[in-house]
């Protein structure tokens, strides 16, 4: 079985370079040796770099005229997948680390060393993969230059030609030292069984000049970048391979009369990590993109900065859940995990021992600038949302005048200021009344909100998002005529599905429709109550299930009807939320009559109606994720100026790297749907992992305000905050549940 978490190709090349790949691998290189306990046998890594060597995989990223296969870094993210999915022991993060410092000196600088190192002739080492920069001292002239100094931990201390970058007379110097004279190396004994990891001690070692100052220093970030990203990709791959042979094994195993992938222990365990390999994927492809866009020679800093904050963000997330996915693949063996025989402590090992290089997770979160950041594109939209971004720059003062806080009515007054500009619902067709912009737009269209704090949510927003195109997809032309006038706030739809006994099985409901009369007279007469009813009170129509065949299978037997809430026989009662304040809604029908033109779609299909066209609402998902963002900017904001603990500015950390990590999934999936059409597997995650995220950061501001959060007017938002996001993990389908279905419909574990 293959759930395809292994070198996820983005185009078809890369999806044949990862076949030919994947071929090379499983002739060259088989644990088997090493994990036998007599013989343990270390991998010999010459002889699967020279075999990988041939389809090229060392040459990735350098230009054709120099010799490569002038593929891109973005390929070198999809190859080391599957070197890790293998725990194959090959130097790909050294040769990353040495081709990005070398391609970024000026052609002719090192050109010898490029092609020798991307046709595998040598392999080398570079001296910024260990836990902290060691410091090497350079001393005589350009044609007699000695290094000494000891790097303590390095990958790849064994190859023919290390790099570093020492301290020179005048200044940094990036510099070649060939193995041999000056230079002892030791083999260490590693976490990691299919590294070569080496201490390096350098006595006076005759060494090539190729750059000084600032160049030097350019050369070595770019190395270190990309050394990240060829070890963040191999990470990927350890996460995608551990979730594979775990989900495997939980089908294969049984206890207790069932497969072990049927507990719920195990399935949410799974669930988590797949969450995790599609976070990590999202993060590597994104430095890679920015690799493949920026030469990071200095002369861009916002370039730079954005390379250097994705590079933090591998360090701060991507090392963390492949520790997580071996942990999970040893817990879901149980006994056998435990076993040198197995290879699960292959990946756990890989995972585990990356925590140490290139500074770890806390360099990774000291590279993340908190507050307003230059590099992204806050305020910066397409040509077709200029129009939009000019309007809500008009608008909005006057509208903060009349409404501070963004309560129903500044909602409401906001949708209506934007639908008489013609800007309500811009995604939807232009038959319906709208602008027919695609999904990418579409998110822009809220980030250019957002941007601006702007009510991102309008009062009629299930109208809009959800009723709609359900009425564009299966209302008759009558019914259509909804359409305008949800566009125009002049009607507010809500949504009537759950139950008091109907919550999470909401197929179980019970609120009956008996059809009476014949012909053209026919209708439907509604008993039964609603609750927890978004916008139920302030409501003049609801989208309501209703069971029209009690003797049908839960599923079948469900209709959807239209239903104006000033029908007789209605009664609403405001509930009130959690904070203190309405919101809610539980709706009582007795003896409600609505005609048979109030069926939406054909009678006992209102399942299948109402819940694909949700699952067709697909960019406000990718919008949630990338609110969270701005929501720490806020924060960011608030804070400025407060003394805050050490703890509290860790864990705002924490959120920053959570958030953007959250954020590149968006945008991947946004780029996937875009592309193919149809979203990806990225997509379902999404907001399983909004809502903790979300969670998360109102956790933390609430901590962050300390006693203010306790009473006073200075911690009434993050109070606030605080309760409302407890919603995220319950409303629109609660966690468990999703992870229910995320480990039963995409990872296939049985019921
Ligand atoms: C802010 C907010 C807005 C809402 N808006 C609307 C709305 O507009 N219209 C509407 O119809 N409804 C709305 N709801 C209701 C919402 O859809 C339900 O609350 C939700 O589906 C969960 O149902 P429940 O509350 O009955 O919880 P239950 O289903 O009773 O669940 C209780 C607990 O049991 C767990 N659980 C249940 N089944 C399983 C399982 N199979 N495996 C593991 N754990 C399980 C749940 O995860 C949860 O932790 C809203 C709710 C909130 C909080």
């Amino acid at each position: 079985m293959s759930l395809n978490q292994v070198g996820v190709p983005d185009t078809e090349d890369q999806a044949a370079l990862i076949d030919a790949l994947a071929g090379i691998l499983s002739r060259v290189w088989s644990p088997s040796e090493l994990l036998d306990p007599s013989h343990r046998k270390r991998p010999d890594q010459r002889t699967v770099w020279a075999a990988l060597a041939e389809v090229g995989l060392a040459s990735l990223p350098v230009p054709e005229e120099q010799g490569g296969s002038g593929g891109s870094w973005s390929d070198v993210a999809v190859a080391g997948e599957l070197l890790g999915a293998a725990a194959a022991p090959a130097p790909l993060v050294a040769v990353c680390g040495a081709l990005g410092a070398l391609l970024s000196l000026p052609e002719g600088s090192a050109d010898d060393l490029v092609r020798d190192i991307s046709n595998a002739t040598i392999t080398p080492a570079v001296a910024w993969t260990g836990a902290r920069p060691d410091v090497l001292r350079a001393t005589g002239t350009q044609d007699d230059l000695r290094v000494d100094g000891v790097l303590t931990t390095i990958l790849g201390g064994e190859g023919d030609v290390l790099l570093a970058l020492a301290k020179g007379d005048s200044g940094a110097v990036l510099v070649a030292i060939s193995a041999g004279t000056g230079v002892d190396v030791t083999r260490l004994e590693s976490m990691d069984l299919t590294r070569e990891v080496s201490r390096v001690v350098l006595t006076s070692a005759p060494a090539r000049l190729l750059a000084t100052g600032a160049a030097a220093e350019a050369a070595v970030r770019r190395g270190r970048a990309s050394a990240v990203l060829a070890m963040g990709a191999e990470l990927v791959g350890t996460q995608g391979h551990c979730l594979e042979a775990s989900v495997s094994y939980a089908l294969e195993r049984s206890q207790f009369g069932q497969p072990i992938g049927s507990f719920q222990g195990v399935k949410h365990r799974l669930a988590d990590v797949l969450a995790g390999v599609e976070l990590s994927r999202a993060t590597v492809r994104h430095l890679g993109s920015l690799l493949d866009g920026s030469s990071m020679t200095g002369a861009d800093e916002n370039a730079d900065e954005a390379v250097a904050e994705a590079v933090g963000l591998v360090l701060a997330s991507v090392v963390p859940a492949a520790v997580t996915a071996g942990n999970a693949y040893i817990q879901v063996l149980g006994g056998i995990g435990y076993t040198w025989e197995h290879e699960a402590h292959l990946h756990y090992r890989r995972a585990c021992a990356a925590q140490g290089l290139f500074g770890g997770a806390s360099a990774g979160k000291a590279a993340q600038a908190t507050g307003p950041r230059r590099h992204t594109s806050n305020g910066v939209v397409s040509p077709a949302l200029a129009e939009f971004a000019a309007l809500v720059d008009a608008e909005l003062p006057a509208h903060r005048a009349a409404h501070p806080d963004d309560d129903y009515e500044s909602r409401l007054a906001w949708q209506q200021r934007l639908h008489s500009a013609g800007w309500i619902a811009p995604h939807w067709s232009e038959e319906f009344g709208g602008k027919s912009l695609g999904i990418v737009d579409q998110v822009e269209y809220d980030r250019v909100l957002g941007s601006r704090r702007a009510p991102v949510t309008f009062a009629g927003v299930l109208g809009i998002n959800n009723v709609a195109p359900t009425l564009m997809r299966f209302g008759t032309p009558e019914q259509k005529g909804y359409l305008s006038r949800i566009q125009s706030a002049e009607d507010i739809w809500c949504q009537g599905f759950s139950e008091p006994s109907s919550g999470s099985d909401l197929a179980s409901l019970r609120t009956r429709a008996r059809i009476e009369g014949g012909g053209e007279g026919r209708e439907f007469v509604i008993d039964g109550q609603k609750v927890w009813t978004s916008e139920g009170m302030e409501a003049t129509h609801c989208l309501l299930l209703v069971r029209t065949d009690p003797d049908a299978p839960a599923h079948k037997g469900i209709s959807a009807l239209l239903v104006p809430l000033d029908t007789p026989g209605i009664t609403r009662r405001p509930i009130t939320q959690i904070t203190g304040e309405g919101g809610f809604a539980e709706m009582f029908f007795d003896g409600v009559r609505v005609p048979w033109s109030a069926l939406l779609g054909p009678l006992n299909e209102g399942w299948s109606v109402t819940m694909t066209t949700l699952a067709f609402e697909r960019a406000g998902v990718i919008m949630m994720a990338s609110r969270l963002e701005q929501e720490l900017e806020d924060v960011a904001a608030e804070l400025e100026g407060r003394e805050i603990s050490q703890s509290a500015r860790e864990a705002l950390l924490d959120r920053v790297v959570e958030a953007r990590t959250l954020g590149l999934l968006g945008q991947r999936a946004l780029t996937t749907i875009a592309r193919k059409g149809a979203p990806g597997a990225e997509h379902s995650v999404i907001k399983l992992v909004w809502s903790r995220v979300a969670q998360q950061i109102a956790d933390t501001r609430l901590a962050i305000a300390g006693p203010l959060a306790l009473a006073g007017e200075g911690g009434v938002s993050a109070r606030t905050g605080a309760l409302q996001s407890r919603a995220m993990t319950i409303a629109g389908g609660t966690t468990e549940v999703m992870k229910n279905i995320l480990a039963q419909q995409v990872l296939r574990l049985p019921r």
